[in-house]
């Protein structure tokens, strides 16, 4: 059966489609840009990619292309069984992926007070996607849920306790979706039963994100009510005094609106050394630019101090797992930041540290105590897999046959 992997973000839709129970990824791509004339298409089948430029004004005509594409080219006469949605937040209704049903739907768009930016064009791709797939079963998979197991003191803020029950005011946690793969792989790597697994996860992609994992359950993480805090990142800037955009508003006459863009999209790596992507910052290091050497020195620094809280709470740790973009790729960025952590067990071995290998790796030294993965993350086949499986579950009927639509002139 195929699987179609969903992410609707506000102006560009990703997609993966899946052959399960295999795993096998068969064709995937993008529509960017979507609301101008200049809109970016990418397709993939197997070795095959396209790319084209034309008008794509809605997310509805972006998914008619993609339909059209996997319908013609990829499925043919095959069925489509199933699409499975990357939704941002679930909030606290939301722990498990959910079969989506009118009622589900409603509860995603309320959540958007939550994820104003993530799930609106969620719900949106979602809308359009039932319409041109009226039979598939449609599942969400939400980046919140692996985060439901918080304990309370983990995820509540020292604010007046009204304000949590009145407005949800929370940590929830992102990148959800990650973190519960990643562990899944390193508990598999490690042989060990999943109850019994300590780990600190660390996401470093364009957004960065940390988790201590205890016997295989979310126990803490760096981003909170919204992805803004935690790590330093491409573009946010992570925590910051939060008295910082009184002072902004008071003194820079800066709006709420300007704020959050300042914190949301001109911090972290950018702010600091005006390049939000991490080859570049480590590029303009090697030409000795002291901006980018002191973004890199925070950067480090800030994971750093995350690895240490997180020793300290759970305990015991079978691993500290790196991932996605900079965690699987920068071996400078994985050095920098496990450096004079010898005396928590943490010691990395240098060389092993250098390869470049897209598997699972250990980069531990042989005096380590706590292990150093390298595990590649796939958030696509995750949602694949959990759509998969609950629908299974469901004892679901898949056949339903993929409709062909004319492309959008
Ligand atoms: P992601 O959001 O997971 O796609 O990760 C994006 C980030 O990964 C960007 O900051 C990239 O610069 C970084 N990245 C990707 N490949 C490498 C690499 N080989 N070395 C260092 N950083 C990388």
């Amino acid at each position: 059966m195929h699987v179609l992997v969903l992410n609707s973000g506000s102006s560009s839709i990703k997609f993966s489609l899946f052959e399960m129970p295999d795993e096998r990824e068969v064709s995937s791509g993008a529509i960017e840009k979507i609301g101008n004339h200049d809109a970016k298409v990418t397709l993939k089948f197997l070795s095959d990619e396209s790319k084209l430029t034309q008008p794509i004004l809605s997310h509805s005509d972006g998914l008619k292309i993609i339909a059209n594409f996997l319908a013609k080219k990829v499925l043919t006469n095959q069925k489509l069984s199933a699409i499975g949605h990357r939704v941002v937040h679930g909030g606290e209704t939301y722990s498990d992926p959910q079969i989506i049903t009118d009622s589900v739907l409603r509860k995603i768009d309320d959540l958007s007070v939550l994820a104003p930016l993530h799930n609106p064009p969620n719900a949106e791709g979602i809308r359009v996607s039932q319409k041109i797939f009226p039979q598939a079963d449609q599942v969400a998979i939400f980046d919140t849920a692996f985060h439901s197991t918080l304990p309370s003191r983990a995820y509540r803020y020292p604010i007046p306790s009204s304000l949590y029950q009145k407005y949800g005011i929370r940590v929830y946690g992102m990148h959800g979706t990650s973190h519960q793969y990643v562990t899944q792989q390193a508990t598999n790597h490690l042989g060990k039963p999943t109850e019994s697994v300590n780990l600190i996860t660390i996401h470093l992609g364009n957004g960065c994100s940390m988790t201590a994992v205890k016997n295989g359950k979310s126990i803490d993480t760096s981003m909170g009510l919204s992805p803004l805090a935690g790590l330093m990142m491409g573009t946010r800037s992570g925590d910051i005094d939060p008295a910082i955009p009184f002072f902004l508003s008071e003194q820079a006459g800066m709006s709420p609106a300007e704020v959050d863009h300042l914190l949301n999209h001109e911090s972290g790596l950018k702010g600091i050394a005006d390049e939000n992507d991490l080859r570049e910052v480590l590029k303009q290091q090697e030409q000795g630019n002291e901006n980018a050497q002191l973004a890199l020195d925070m950067y480090c620094y800030r994971i750093k101090k995350y690895i240490g809280a997180y020793v300290a709470v759970l305990g015991r740790v079978d691993a500290l797992v790196f991932t996605a973009g900079v965690g699987e790729n920068s071996a400078f960025v994985r050095e920098k930041c496990l450096t004079g952590l010898e005396a928590l067990g943490i010691q990395l071995d240098s060389s092993k540290n250098d390869q470049q290998v897209s598997a699972v790796r250990e980069l531990q030294a042989t005096g380590g105590t706590i292990k150093i993965l390298v595990v590649p993350t796939n958030e696509e086949l995750a949602i694949a897999q959990q759509t998969f499986k609950l629908l299974r579950e469901k004892k679901k009927k898949f056949c339903v046959f993929l409709p062909v639509f004319s492309s959008p002139e």
